[in-house]
């Protein structure tokens, strides 16, 4: 509430995605550690106001599996969101650095999720709508926690006017323009874990014919609401151009230019649409209880994917829950 940027000291930079970028701050008069999102936004002073008063409600997320929110304000252009700082950062920024999760630690961070999910869910009525590796993050108290879901109707409308985003972790449903439901974020969640348990995005090596695919870590693809299923119309050619603006400014991740790639991104939603859902593979890696997990996860019929609550009674799940596995001591070796 009484936040302030005056009183946020700058220590380090964690990241930048495509609405903004993610500092680590002091805040000197507590001397309280957090996270302080800067979420660019070219909206009008009252719309501002809007997402500052729909983000209040993070302050009612109470939750081990959701990260605690200290409080949001404008700094103007921005609106800035601090939130509880995680010192072992993202899962995807993990793998990366050690490669392949062990498949005891995913099934942890699949009961976390799922438990994030439900809570959001059932107690808020709130749908994540982001989940991937970069919005699940860790610490070295071995926790694991949700971040970066969609509270402010008004903040997700006015990053999808600005910027045509991401998200190649999108079910085959949303891509075709269906409503948004928790069954959608399940869809993520599966392809999530096949990710963090490959260390490789699923959808990379899969076809030959478009190997350029390995380079978009699954960070290019349009979320604007509405269907994707044909080709670019006038409107997404011209946002499209105002996210290759963007994405220059950004130091990691490929550039845009070349109409080529663009129809990579446009043939990744049509694969996801059109062709069976990625797998926990090769078979015998993995336990069979985790693979049918994943392979529920990832129906493509909406309608046949159970939701989060449903999904924490599964075996692996259960197990996954009484496992020993210790991440506390997982986190202590990197
Ligand atoms: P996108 O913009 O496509 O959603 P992203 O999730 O990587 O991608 P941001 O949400 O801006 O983008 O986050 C940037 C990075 O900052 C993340 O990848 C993560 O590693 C780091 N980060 C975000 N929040 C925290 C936090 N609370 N504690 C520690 N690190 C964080
Ligand atoms: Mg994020």
């Amino acid at each position: 509430q009484d936040l302030k940027n005056e009183d946020l000291k700058d220590m380090q930079e964690l990241g930048q995605g495509n609405g903004g970028s993610v500092k680590k701050v002091e805040h000197t008069p507590s001397g309280t550690i957090m996270a302080k999102k800067i979420v660019l936004i070219d909206a009008k002073p009252s719309v501002r106001k809007q997402i500052l008063r729909e983000l209040q409600i993070m302050h009612d997320c109470n939750s081990q599996y959701i990260i605690s929110f200290y409080g949001a304000f404008i700094s103007d252009p921005n609106i800035c969101i601090c939130m509880e700082f995680m010192d072992k950062g993202s899962l995807d920024g993990i793998y990366k650095k050690i490669g392949p999760i062990d498949i005891d630690v995913v099934g942890k961070v699949a009961l976390a999720v799922l438990e994030g999910l439900t809570y959001l869910y059932d107690v808020h009525r709130i749908i994540h709508r982001d989940i991937k590796p970069s919005n699940i993050l860790c610490n070295s108290k071995g926790q694991i926690k949700i971040c970066d879901f969609g509270v402010s109707g008004e903040l997700i409308n006015s990053i999808a006017d600005t910027f045509v985003g991401t998200s190649t972790y999108m079910s085959p449903e949303r891509i075709q323009g269906a409503q948004y439901t928790v069954k959608s974020d399940v869809w993520s969640l599966g392809i999530s874990l096949i990710e963090l348990a490959l260390g490789r995005f699923p959808f990379a090596d899969d076809s030959s014919d478009n190997s350029d695919l390995s380079d978009f870590e699954g960070t290019l693809s349009p979320s604007r609401p509405g269907p994707l299923s044909a080709l670019p119309s006038a409107k997404q050619r011209e946002a499209k151009e105002k996210a290759d603006k963007r994405k220059k400014r950004k130091s990691k991740g490929v550039s845009l230019q070349g109409g080529g790639m663009t129809m990579s991104i446009l043939e990744l939603l049509q694969h996801i649409v059109n062709e069976p859902a990625p797998k926990l593979t090769p078979e015998d890696r993995f336990p069979a209880q985790a693979e049918a997990f994943v392979d529920s996860c990832l129906f493509k019929d909406p309608d046949a994917r159970l939701t989060p609550k449903d999904l924490l009674k599964h075996p692996w799940i259960e197990q996954s829950r009484i496992s020993s596995m210790d991440l506390e001591a997982w986190t202590s070796t990197f």
